[in-house]
């Protein structure tokens, strides 16, 4: 079943578990997030970022609306770092359930204007808005985007955010990056930073960057509030670095049919371990239909 963020995280929240947010870029990933849901009867979340709907382009949301739509497990498909109104409105036509403005990187003002006008539009269509405050950092090899230095979300501005934004869920900067980590940067989860705006802040938060964080950290954030982590290196890595393998092994193969099942296993196997680290193993049947 497809239904939107505010629904699928109300859910989470109140039950202290998170709900994984994966990119999925082509069908093959699309096929590991799905199997994998099913085999742990937990729900889970489809998210494209505007890099990635440009190299599937717009047609390719409609297969996945399908898919979701005849899972018996729960589904949103979300727009992961939409960064102006042109993307939102673009996910809404494709039928995403759900949207990020990150406009994060906005002085505060800016930041909740830009958000506001983005709720506004989704709101009118029950489609669910994410927004975020502090940056995220960045790392090599992410097209996510990110900065530099990280800027810790501030927990009075958080409250003063969301009461003014009218956004359903809260990307907070508490230490995490995108992409892979090098060593000499410190990630850790600023478990305090979380808990100060956990406090504040009664929506659900979401953790991006999180794909190196030890899972002790992931798990210590999820009794703080974070509702939905997004995880995209992990499950890439899985994915291709057995892809290159396989390839590696049967130089003559050409064959998706040869190819991709390994892969895919790899992925799934992967995902299905973050469903149980994430506490969503199993939590699909708190999502009953007809009362959502
Ligand atoms: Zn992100």
């Amino acid at each position: 079943m497809l239904i939107n963020m505010k629904d699928l995280l109300k859910v989470a929240y109140e039950n202290k578990f998170a709900v994984g947010s994966f990119n999925v870029a082509n069908s093959e990933f699309v096929k590991v997030v799905i199997t994998a849901a099913e085999e742990q009867n937990s729900p889970a979340i489809m998210q494209i970022h505007p890099n990635e709907i440009d190299l599937v382009t717009d047609g390719f949301i409609a297969y996945v609306r399908e898919a979701a739509s005849k899972s018996k497990v729960p589904f949103v498909i979300h727009l992961d770092h939409g960064a102006t109104i042109k993307d939102i409105t673009r996910s809404i036509r494709n039928g995403y359930t759900s949207v990020m403005m990150d406009a994060s990187h906005l002085p505060f003002e800016e930041n909740i204007a830009a958000t506001k006008e983005a709720v506004e539009l989704a709101h009118l269509v029950d489609v669910s808005v994410e927004g975020e405050l502090g940056t995220i950092g960045s790392n090599e090899g992410s097209s996510e985007g990110g900065a530099d230095e990280i800027l810790y979300t501030n927990p009075e501005e958080a409250a003063i955010f969301v009461e003014q934004t009218g956004i359903d869920t809260l990307a907070v900067a508490v230490g995490t990056s995108h992409g892979i980590y090098p060593q000499s940067k410190d990630h850790s989860i600023k478990i305090d930073r979380l808990k100060q705006i956990h406090e504040k802040v009664k929506i659900p938060l979401v953790l991006h960057g999180g794909s190196d964080n030890p899972d002790e950290e992931i798990r210590e954030a999820v009794k703080h509030g974070i509702a939905k982590i997004n995880l995209s290196t992990d499950m890439k890595r899985a994915f291709y670095n057995q892809l290159r393998a396989t390839l590696d092994a049967n130089p003559n193969a050409y064959e998706p049919d040869q190819l991709m099942p390994e892969a895919t296993k790899a992925a799934t196997e992967l995902v299905k371990k973050k469903m149980d680290l994430f506490g969503s193993t199993g939590k699909a049947s708190l999502y009953k239909l007809g009362e959502i």
